[in-house]
């Protein structure tokens, strides 16, 4: 096959004791999945799950122990920190029960959900899709993979986050409303899933600015750190 001009290269996430990397396909987001964070966003109740999409390209790979960058985004004052717990799908498929869940997993990885919270109130409130809050490029600084087996409890592990060394979010996985497994069951009734989806399953509270200059460190217990540096404009 010959294209008109090269196709983009697919994004790919390394993976922690092997060579090959992963191939990402889609980018699938969980919104207010921790109670604490649902309420300082405004809700409160058990509501279900639901989905919003990155482009696969909006990835920022960092490999261990590098420090990743993401410059300022254009149009927003108000760029949002959301540590993650990130779902590798290694096998695909749809209609996935809760309790089948765990053979699809590949393995999991600590990723940013970077947020332009302005521009996301500001389409909340006029009832549009959050793509320019969401899904824009650089928006999801992601660390290497840990396969599942090398993962410990995750379902259980604490994650945090810093911000040029203070404590900004801080909480554990076991708070999540829908936990992974009940996460790919939801998702699977709505998307086929395939190898290569990666779920950023939802950030706990605490939530809030960053500037140009800072350096994020974000943390799944058993998952290794994440860093990134926020970079002036570009
Ligand atoms: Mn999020």
């Amino acid at each position: 096959m010959s294209f008109v001009f090269a196709p983009t290269e697919v994004s790919a996430v390394p993976i922690l004791g092997q060579a090959e990397r992963f191939p990402v396909r889609r980018v699938y987001c969980v919104g207010r999945n921790y109670e604490e964070h649902a309420k300082e966003m405004g809700f409160t109740g058990r509501e279900p799950p639901f989905f919003f999409l990155k482009p696969a390209d909006a990835l920022v790979v960092v490999n261990e122990g590098e420090t990743g960058h993401m410059p300022y985004p254009s149009l927003t004052h108000n760029l949002h920190h959301e540590i993650e717990l990130v779902v590798a799908i290694g096998t695909g498929g749809k209609n996935i029960k809760a309790a089948d869940a765990e053979k699809h997993i590949f393995g999991y990885a600590v990723g940013l959900d970077m947020t332009r919270r302005d521009l996301q109130n500001e389409m909340k409130k006029l009832g549009r899709p959050w793509c320019i809050g969401k899904g824009f490029d650089k928006s999801a600084p992601i660390g290497p993979i840990t396969p599942k087996a090398k993962a410990g409890d995750v379902n259980n592990a604490a994650i945090d986050l810093t911000v040029n060394g203070e404590p900004r979010q801080s909480s554990t996985v076991a708070k999540l409303i829908w936990n992974v497994a009940e996460t790919i069951e939801h998702l699977s009734a709505a998307w086929e899933l395939q190898p290569g989806d990666l779920i950023f399953t939802g950030t706990p509270e605490g939530v809030a600015a960053v500037v140009a200059g800072d350096t994020l460190v974000g943390q799944v217990a058993g998952l290794g750190r994440l860093t990134v540096k926020v970079d002036p404009a570009s």
